[in-house]
């Protein structure tokens, strides 16, 4: 018997499929727009997640990569774990690359900070697209921070996105499976 696991979703909204985070803090890098950051913040708040945008940080200088035109992630998120909030989402318009991957829509510590980059995330798209491209991305990354991995269900929130085609397909929920493994970390 094969079941459907993209039949399984959550919907954004229901008590299960919430993402499990009282107060987040967004950090914007600066350049960024902060309108889109405050827009992110009532697209989590209307999520249960109580999120305010704090003043812009300098980017670190000695991320930026001149031959690749863009900024190594790992000082990035270094620089938002040292915020001191629990929850921390550092954003950034400048495109990210980490270790041997090309690009990265984000990066995240188990148990601490993460970071999204929006440098991709434009590409193609209009207000609406991007706005929910930006929500997935950013539940992707707060749930790695929740010690989620990748998922494979392609429909899920937590399936590791290569390309944006994949960003697209999948929703903005964690599906039953890291629901039930949010669950199982939370009674550790
Ligand atoms: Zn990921
Ligand atoms: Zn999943």
């Amino acid at each position: 018997m094969s079941r459907r696991l993209s039949d399984t979703r959550v919907r954004p909204g229901e008590q299960a499929g919430r993402v499990p985070i009282d107060e987040l803090v967004i950090v914007p890098f600066e350049g960024f727009p902060a309108q889109i950051a405050q827009a992110l913040a009532e697209e989590l708040a209307a999520r249960g997640i109580s999120t305010r945008v704090d003043a812009p940080v300098p980017l670190p200088d000695a991320a930026y990569t001149p031959t690749r035109g863009q900024y190594r992630g790992e000082p990035l998120l270094a620089l938002v774990s040292g915020h001191g909030a629990r929850h921390v989402l550092g954003i950034t318009h400048r495109d990210l690359f980490a270790r041997d991957l090309n690009f990265i829509f984000g990066i995240a510590s188990p148990g601490g900070a993460c970071v999204v980059s929006t440098a991709r995330l434009v590409i193609g798209a209009d207000d609406e697209l991007f706005r929910a491209r930006l929500l997935k991305e950013a539940v992707h990354e707060l749930g790695h921070t929740l010690g989620l991995e990748h998922c494979t269900d392609p429909g899920c929130v937590m399936y590791f996105s290569n390309r944006l085609a994949d960003t697209d397909r999948k929703g903005d929920a964690y599906c039953e499976r890291c629901v039930a493994r949010l669950h199982a970390k939370q009674r550790r």
